[in-house]
Order: structure tokens, then sequence, then C-alpha cells
């Protein structure tokens, strides 16, 4: 086995650095205090945790899972579980730091928090997902709660792993007995379980939202643009259908099973059907398969990551033919495959922008919970758009007032928040 070197750095020791510095340079650009910056730097709890799961076949495996939670001044944590072979700390903190600018930006009374368990669910069968699913929510035990920290999905799990954990804590003892009202301790779950109407294509629904806002800005005309995804899971499919509902065609969609193409147009609903039964886009009948480094340098208007971080790379900026980033994934670029992207004039719509559909939605989800309530589907749909709409507004006029790129200014507008709770509540002890 090849000796890791000091010098060597893991990809999600990598992933928090590249954090660090988005967030240093915000926070230097708004002259954020020096006390907040510290206390921002770090997350407030990283928790790991390894437990024993029996597979189907009686072998007994160790897993290993982590909850990171980065910062909760403006509410409980906030964010998702991911289930990946890839999952390791470094990562976990990176994205429990953007989910704590993700939900400030947004205006949701929630922190920021991240999780996940390593391994990979296409390996296993539902019945050792769900053994895995539960014996981590155990394990977790009195570290989630309805108001202290509330998980949802994020990429590879799902509606039903948020029913088994909100079932399993429900039923221990972490619960505080309080059954029926605790229920909000996870988003993102089933409608019939009390998942909330909309929840499901929040975060691809947003996404289109974004896009909208964006091309109203720069008057330009949505109808009739093209688009390419990278991602056909639940953001990148939901954002296809909703593009699709307005006017934009997907002429490429690329995944972990290859990358296809067809000028005319991909229909979001039958590609859905094939992924479902082939589990990924390649040999979808309906399309030619091309490579990947041609996916990213697609003649499209708009290109769409939707998958997993680090994507649009120093290697990749430079072909990259649209005109619009539209980040549906959580760090799809690089810092430096973005200083290229801007220096050739490429639009980005930031993650915590364009992403944020997903939280926003489950901040309505937990506010049903609390208040035993059911929204109807519009209404999720009216809320969504206006928060998603203000945050974006907010960051344009940020951008201008600071002259700087849309990010920066996103991380402005969350930050500034921040820092003045901070200010206003002091230190203590
Ligand atoms: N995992 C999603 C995200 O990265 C949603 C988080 C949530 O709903 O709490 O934003």
């Amino acid at each position: 086995m090849p000796t890791r070197r000091s010098t060597d750095t893991t990809h999600g020791e990598q992933l928090f650095e590249t954090a660090l510095q988005q967030f240093d340079a915000a926070a230097e650009l708004i002259g954020l205090s020096d006390r907040t910056r510290s206390i921002l730097r770090s997350p407030k709890n990283e928790i790991i945790v390894s437990f024993p799961v029996e597979l189907d076949d009686g072998e007994l495996r160790m897993f290993r899972g982590y909850r990171v939670q980065h910062n909760d001044v403006l509410g409980p944590f906030k964010g998702g579980l991911r289930f990946s072979p890839e999952v390791e700390l470094g990562e976990v903190k990176a994205l429990a730091m953007w989910m704590t600018w993700k939900t400030s930006l947004s205006g949701v009374p929630f922190g920021g928090a991240k999780g996940g368990i390593a391994f990979n669910p296409r390996e296993h069968s539902q019945g050792e997902i769900e053994r895995i699913v539960r014996r981590f929510t155990h394990a977790l035990g009195s570290n989630i709660g309805p108001e202290h920290d509330i998980p949802a999905p994020d990429v590879g799990s799902n509606a039903q792993a948020m029913v088994w954990m909100m079932d399993t804590y429900l039923n221990s003892a972490s619960s505080g007995g309080d059954r029926q009202n605790t229920r909000r301790v996870v988003t993102g779950k089933t409608i019939e379980t009390g998942g909330s109407l909309g929840r499901d294509k929040a975060t691809g629904q947003g996404a289109a939202f974004v896009l909208a806002h964006h091309f109203e800005q720069i008057n330009r005309d949505l109808r009739g643009t093209t688009a390419a995804i990278q991602g056909f899971g639940n953001v990148g499919e939901h954002c296809a259908r909703a593009l699709g509902r307005m006017g934009v065609t997907t002429t490429a969609v690329a995944d972990h099973t290859g990358a296809i193409m067809n000028g005319h147009g991909i229909d979001p609903e039958a590609l859905w059907r094939h992924t479902s039964e082939a589990g990924g886009v390649a040999g979808f009948a309906d399309a030619d398969e091309i490579d990947v480094e041609d996916f990213f340098a697609s003649d499209v208007d708009i290109l769409v990551p939707a998958a997993i971080e680090n994507q649009i790379t120093a290697d990749r900026a430079p072909n990259v033919r649209a005109s619009v980033i539209l980040e549906g994934a959580n760090g799809p670029t690089s810092n430096d495959g973005e200083a290229i992207l801007i220096e050739r004039g490429v639009e980005i719509l930031p993650d915590v922008l364009a992403n944020a559909g997903g939280v926003i939605v489950s901040y309505f989800e937990w506010l049903q919970n609390k208040m035993s309530a059911k929204w109807r589907l519009n209404q999720v749909d009216d809320e969504l758009r206006r928060y998603l709409w203000d945050a974006a507004d907010n960051i344009e006029n940020e951008k201008k007032r600071l002259a700087c790129s849309r990010r920066e200014a996103a991380y402005a507008v969350a930050l500034n928040r921040i820092g003045t709770v901070f200010d206003q509540r002091g230190i203590w002890p």
C-alpha cells in the first residue's frame, strides 16, 4: 500500500480549504470582525460515530458516520446527510459551512450542519440500508433534535431514509416522549409521514426560479434557450423538468455512468423512466453518447452542475461555452475554475443561492409539522419563489455596492446577518 506523505491532502481537506478561502475573501471584503471570523472558521461540533450493522449474509460490518454542526446563531443546525463512499470529515466540514451561509442568505431561521455515512447505497439491499440508517440515528442520539439539529436528504439519501430516521428517533429515548411533536426532527420526508408538498422537487425548482430571476435582470428571454445538466438525481431531474416548463430545452445530460446529447432536446420524463431502470443515463435510446469532457464544452446557454463538488476546474473552465453556470450542486466550481470563468465573462449563479430551494422548503416542512398544518403546492411554490427572489435581489444590490463577484456578494449578505447577531449577542462566558 502506498504510504501517505505528510504533504498529501485528501479530497475533503482540499474542499474545506476551498470553503475557507471563499470565507476569508468575503470576510475581508465586508470587514467582518476578527472575533466573528475566528468563530466561523471552525465548526462548533464535529461528531464521528462508528457502529456495527449485520448484513444480509450474516456478516457484521462497521460503518462510520459523521455530523458536523457548523453554526447555530440564527437557529437550529440544519443540513443534509449524504450516503457515499467518498464521505470524510473534511468534506462534511466544508458542506456544513456552506449550509450556514445558505440558510443565512435565504432568510430561514436555521444554522448550518451536514452529515453523512461512508458507504455506497447502490451496493446494499433496502433492508441493509434501513439497518444502517437506523443504527446511525441511534448512534447520534440526542445530537439531533427538532429544535437542535434537523437532517434532510442529500446525495445518495432520500425521503425513505428520512422516514427511517424519524421513526428511530421517535421510538427512542432522545425524543423525550413527545412523539407527535417531534416529527420535524428531519425534513424531506414522504408526504404521507409528514413531508411537504413540493419538497421533492424544491432544489431543482428553486434553481429554475433563480435562473428566471437572472434572465429577468439581464432582460433576456429564457424561452428558447438550451441547457446541459450534470447529474440526474433529485436535483438534476427536477431542474430539467422545471426548466422545461419555462421553455428551456435540455440538450445534454451527464452522470456517473456517462454523458448523452440530443440537439433536439432530451425529454426529462423519458430519461427519468430510463434511469430508474438502468441506474444511469448511459444507454438512453433517444440520445447519442458523448465524452464527458465534450459534455462540459457543450454548445448551450446554461450549464447546470447538479452532481457533486469540484467539477468545473481550471482544466475544464476554459472549454465551457455556456454563458451562465447554475450551481445545483454544492461546491461544483473550484476557486481557480471560477477565476477563469469570471475572466471570460461567464455569469455564475452560486450554489448558496441556486440550490437553496431544498432547505427553504425544508423550513416550510418544519413549520407545517410544528403547526400541524398542510400547505397547498402552489402556496409552497409561491413562497419558495419569494424567498429566492428576495435573496437574489439582496445579492445583486450587494454585488453593485461592493463591486465584487456574485458569490462574494452572496457571502456578504449571509455574513453580515450572522455578524450582526454575534455583535448583539456577544460571547459568553
Ligand atoms: N441537502 C440539501 C442542501 O444541501 C438540503 C438541506 C436541507 O434541506 O436541510 O441544501
